[in-house]
C-alpha cells in the first residue's frame, strides 16, 4: 500500500496501516521527514519495519487495468522507478468546505475571515470569531488562521459562546 504527504495526517495513515500488518510505501515530496511531520511520528516511521520510506519522491504515474496495480514515482536524481501497489492513500491537503456560507469574507484559500482579520467594517468592532456578517460566528478548522487541532477547536467553540453571551448582552 502507498500512503503519499508529509505532515501528521500521512504519518498517522502510515503507521495505522502498518500496525494492521500491511507493507507501505510512504511518498514524501519534501526531502526531510521531520520538516513538517510530529517527531513522535517521524522517528517511529524511520524506524519500522514495514514502512519504506521514500523521500524527496514525487507520484507521477498511477497504472491498472480496472483497478489500480502500480505507480511511478520520481526520484530526487529525476529517474523514475515504477512501485508495485493496490491502494493509494492521498493526505496532501485538505480544502474547507466553505461555498456555503456564501457572503462571508475569505481569505484566499476559502477559510473564514473573523475578528481581528477582517477588513474594517462600518458596523463597530467585531466581537472575538465573529464573521463578517454581525452575530455569525466561525470556529474552528473553517476560521482563517486557527490551528488545525482538535483542542483549538474546542477552544475556539468555548470561546465563541463567551462572543454570543456578549452579544446578547448588548441588544
Ligand atoms: C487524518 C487527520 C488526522 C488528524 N489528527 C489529529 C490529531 O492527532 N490531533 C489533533 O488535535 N488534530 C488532528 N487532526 C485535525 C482535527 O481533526 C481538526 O483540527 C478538528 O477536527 C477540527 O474540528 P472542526 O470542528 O473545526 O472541524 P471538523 O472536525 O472538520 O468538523 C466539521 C463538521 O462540519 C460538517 N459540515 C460541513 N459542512 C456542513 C454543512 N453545510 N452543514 C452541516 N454540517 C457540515 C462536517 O461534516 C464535519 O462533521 C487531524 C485531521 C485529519 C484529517
Amino acid at each position: 500500500m502507498t500512503v503519499v504527504g508529509g505532515a501528521n495526517s500521512a504519518g498517522q495513515a502510515a503507521l495505522s496501516l502498518a500496525a494492521h500488518g500491511a507493507a507501505v510505501d510512504l511518498i514524501v515530496r519534501g526531502v526531510e521527514l521531520g520538516a513538517r511531520m510530529s517527531s513522535y511520528l517521524a522517528d517511529r516511521i524511520r524506524t519500522h519495519s514495514r514502512i519504506r520510506l521514500h523521500t524527496g519522491n514525487m507520484v507521477r504515474e498511477l497504472a491498472g487495468d480496472g483497478t489500480l496495480a502500480s505507480i511511478v514515482v520520481e526520484r530526487p536524481d529525476g529517474r523514475q522507478d515504477r512501485l508495485a501497489c493496490r491502494a493509494l492513500f492521498c493526505f496532501i491537503g485538505a480544502d474547507p468546505v466553505s461555498s456555503w456560507p456564501a457572503g462571508l469574507a475569505k481569505d484566499d484559500d476559502g477559510f473564514v475571515l473573523t475578528d481581528s482579520r477582517l477588513p474594517t467594517r462600518s458596523s463597530g468592532t467585531p466581537l472575538p470569531f465573529e464573521t463578517s456578517a454581525p452575530r455569525v460566528f466561525a470556529v474552528g478548522d473553517l476560521r482563517s488562521g486557527s490551528t488545525k487541532r482538535v483542542a483549538s477547536a474546542v477552544g475556539d467553540g468555548a470561546g465563541a459562546v463567551s462572543s454570543v453571551h456578549a452579544a446578547l448582552a448588548s441588544d
